[in-house]
């Protein structure tokens, strides 16, 4: 669990009436509800250094049949990790949907079971991009949606758990695109991500949902005490894929202020903050590109000082 998400450009014939999302570098409502992509990238945010060897490209047109795939009521996972892995996803994908129905209050628009790919290795993650059309996105970690009702990632870490983070996080993006139809502004869209990569899982795979990932919140913390933390004002400003392929550690830092700003507007007792949040997330639901400020009814560097002190708490 660690930095994630761009977006790129959407190539029309491609998305077509599917709808898309995300990762915009300023929030108009020129961009919401257009085709676009969110994405996800890993800490080091960097395109592994075979990317370009020759030995192992071009793959573009090879298909992926993955050996392990489980099918949920609403999800159907495609791995080439580990049976294991595959069985620890399956639960972890339903506990989602539920928590993920609660917090939104509205489920996917669709019928069909949402796709959720995950592949062990960059190569077939590279393969995977370049035949979706999606070079843009070969530094992140996975993006949403890869391709009608699907979503991707790779073990960039080699690690489970963090893998299994990326994977619940891109399964947001995918939920939340099903299920409004919308883009979300880039920041919002990785708050909203980065929330539900705080979890816990019980011994029998089962998640339960704290919404304090600790990698975030030790990156926000340490970039709060340097006092290099980003400002709401500049973060709603920025997109996150520009920043994956141009400044990785920019892109650690707007990934901790995203789930930083994301969860304190949840879960900070200031009712008319968490009110005005709201209708601030509904008028970027429907097309608007509003103004938080005027919606929170304080400055936004008042917001910044409290959650210097919100964060800093035990
Ligand atoms: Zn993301």
């Amino acid at each position: 669990m660690s930095s994630r998400c761009s977006l790129r450009p959407p190539s029309a014939p491609e998305l077509g009436a599917r709808v898309v999302l995300l990762c915009l570098s300023v929030v108009s409502s020129a961009c919401l509800g257009t085709s676009t992509r969110v994405l996800d990238d890993g800490p080091s945010s960097s395109v592994p250094p075979d990317s370009s060897s020759p030995e192992t490209e071009p793959s573009a047109s090879r298909a992926w049949d993955p050996p392990w795939q489980r099918h949920t009521p609403h999800w159907t996972f495609e791995t080439d990790h580990s049976s294991e892995l595959a069985d620890r996803v399956a639960i972890a994908l339903e506990d989602a949907y539920q928590a993920f129905a609660a917090h939104f209050g509205r489920r996917p628009l669709g019928t069909s079971a949402m796709r959720v790919l995950g592949f062990k290795a960059f190569p077939d993650y590279r393969a995977y991009c370049e035949r979706v059309g999606a070079p843009g996105q070969l530094a992140a970690t996975g993006f949403a949606p890869s391709e009608a009702g699907t979503c991707v990632c790779w073990d960039k870490h080699d690690d489970a758990d963090h893998f299994l983070g990326t994977l619940i996080h891109e399964a947001c993006h995918l939920y939340y695109v099903e299920s409004t139809r919308r883009s979300a502004p880039s920041w919002l869209a990785e708050g909203m991500a980065t929330y539900f990569e705080g979890f816990d899982a019980d011994a029998h795979g089962h998640l339960r949902f704290h919404h304090r990932p600790r990698a975030r919140l030790a990156t926000l913390r340490k970039l709060l005490a340097r006092g290099t933390a980003m400002s709401l004002h500049d973060l709603v400003h920025l997109e996150a894929n520009a920043l994956i392929n141009r400044d990785p550690q920019r892109a650690l830092a707007f990934y901790a202020a995203s789930w930083g700003y994301y969860y304190f507007f949840h879960t900070h007792p200031n009712l008319a903050w968490r009110q005005g949040f709201a209708r601030y997330v509904a008028e970027t639901e429907r097309g608007v590109a509003p103004d938080l400020e005027r919606h929170l009814g304080t400055r936004l560097e008042t917001i910044d000082a409290e959650l210097a002190r919100f964060i800093a708490r035990p």
